[in-house]
């Protein structure tokens, strides 16, 4: 496989992708609604390089013989979304720490003949604060609404990065108690009613998304207030209703979008060993959102 090259004068678009160029994407089911290909994609495009991201729809029967076609057909690596994020942690050959701990694994690298698993969800959420509202978590008090996937990436990353406090609220108790030592020794189960005392509030849920979610949110928005950092995961739509009212209550807010882009230009930077135009990947899927509403 080569890296960027051509003949002059001719545009990326006429020469690639080729039978050169080199091949990523993301593995999921179902797949073609993810977002993951655009951003890669628009990454590689103002990098200049030429490289390929796709959707491949595995079904969850199917996923270890997926995960041995990355090294069957060279691809240089797959993005791993639902919900085959712990299945494929027990199939690579490889894990960081950070996905052992979690359990979850949501980008592959191949490295040679070994694939390396790894999870940039946690970094790519804290990337997302630090660039969407200047915060960072070192000694301050957070709360996380959910205990799944999303959830347990963004308790440990907060926890790992400083926190003071890591307080944990789910629906279903049981959970939250397993995802809360993920932030050990800061993390705890705890209330909704203890948003108001948070610098940081996040809900972890698919609430946001409307109707089929079901349910109010947990923690109600009008108790959260200025020099709060109110934060909502779901990125469909971009603002969702509580954090609209987050925000008429005073709360700095921050949406999904900003982590989904962030987690994937740290997988770009993995794959390719290049800065992520982060600012091209933003424009890209918030045009992709703002469109499908
Ligand atoms: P998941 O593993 O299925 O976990 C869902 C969590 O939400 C569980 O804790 C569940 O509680 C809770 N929940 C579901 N419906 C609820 C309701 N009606 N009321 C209260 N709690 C409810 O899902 P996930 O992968 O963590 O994803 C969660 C959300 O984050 C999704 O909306 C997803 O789109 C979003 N997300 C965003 C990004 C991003 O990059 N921005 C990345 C991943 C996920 P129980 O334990 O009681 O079932």
């Amino acid at each position: 496989m080569s890296p960027a090259g051509g003949t002059p004068g001719q545009s990326p678009g006429e020469r690639w992708p080729s039978a050169a160029s080199i091949v990523v994407g993301v593995m999921g089911d179902p797949v073609t609604h993810s977002l993951s290909p655009l951003l890669h994609n628009s990454a590689f495009a103002a990098l200049g390089l030429d490289w390929i991201s796709v959707g491949f729809p595995v079904v969850p029967a199917e996923v270890r013989e997926a995960v041995e076609g990355i090294r069957a057909l060279g691809l240089a690596g797959m993005s791993v979304t639902m919900p085959h994020k712990a299945a494929v942690a027990d199939l690579v050959d490889e894990r960081t720490e950070l996905a052992a701990t979690l359990g979850a694994v949501n980008c592959i690298v191949r490295r040679g003949n070994r694939l390396i698993g790894e999870n940039t969800d946690g970094a790519g959420f804290l990337n997302s604060l630090a660039r969407g509202a200047a915060f960072t978590p070192d000694g301050r008090r957070c709360l996380v609404v959910g205990a799944g996937g999303a959830a347990r990436a963004v308790i440990q990353a907060l926890g790992a990065a400083g926190a003071a406090e890591v307080v944990v609220c789910n629906r279903t108790a049981a959970r939250a108690e397993v995802a809360a030592t993920l932030a050990a020794p800061v993390g705890r189960v705890g209330e909704p009613a203890e948003a108001p005392v948070m610098d940081l509030v996040v809900d972890a849920t698919p609430v946001g998304m409307g109707d089929d979610a079901g349910g109010p949110p947990m923690v109600s928005p009008e108790t959260l207030h200025a020099g709060q950092l109110a934060v909502d995961l779901v990125y469909h739509p971009l603002v969702t209703p509580w954090l609209r009212a987050a925000s008429l209550a005073g709360a700095t807010v921050v949406g999904g979008l900003g982590m989904l882009v962030h987690q994937a230009a740290l997988q770009v930077e993995l794959w390719t060993g290049r800065a992520a135009p982060v600012g091209a990947m933003w424009a890209a899927a918030s045009a992709r959102v703002a469109q499908d509403h």
